[in-house]
């Protein structure tokens, strides 16, 4: 199960505006995921065929959104250590949400539509 929605929430919390993410099966076999920015508004695009476990989106997410963060194309030690940095803060927010869950006793009608 892929939490998108809190994924979602804290991508857009590290990008400091709105994020909308896509999943697609039309990118080329060598593309992963992308990213358009525009000040406004972040899309992220991923390649459906690399993003099937929380672990890939995770990891995709945090390469494209340390893309934003730096505001920068490239691929250096710079963009490594930032891709880093937020993979473990999406983690730990998706951590804090599974303690959170083992709270629950019973299944909620909420939990069903995820
Ligand atoms: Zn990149």
């Amino acid at each position: 199960m892929i939490r998108w929605q809190r994924i979602q929430k804290e991508a857009s919390k590290i990008a400091g505006r709105g994020i909308t993410i896509h999943g697609t099966t039309a990118l080329p076999e060598d593309i992963r995921a992308f990213v358009k920015d525009d000040a406004k508004q972040v899309e992220i695009v991923l390649n459906m065929k690399f993003n099937k476990t929380e672990k890939d989106v995770v990891l995709s997410l945090a390469h494209e959104l340390a893309h934003v963060t730096l505001g920068d194309e490239g691929h250096g030690d710079t963009h490594t250590d930032e891709a880093k940095r937020i993979e473990k803060s999406l983690n730990s927010a998706l951590e804090r949400s599974k303690a959170r869950g083992t709270k629950v006793s019973k299944p909620s009608r909420k939990s069903d539509r995820t």
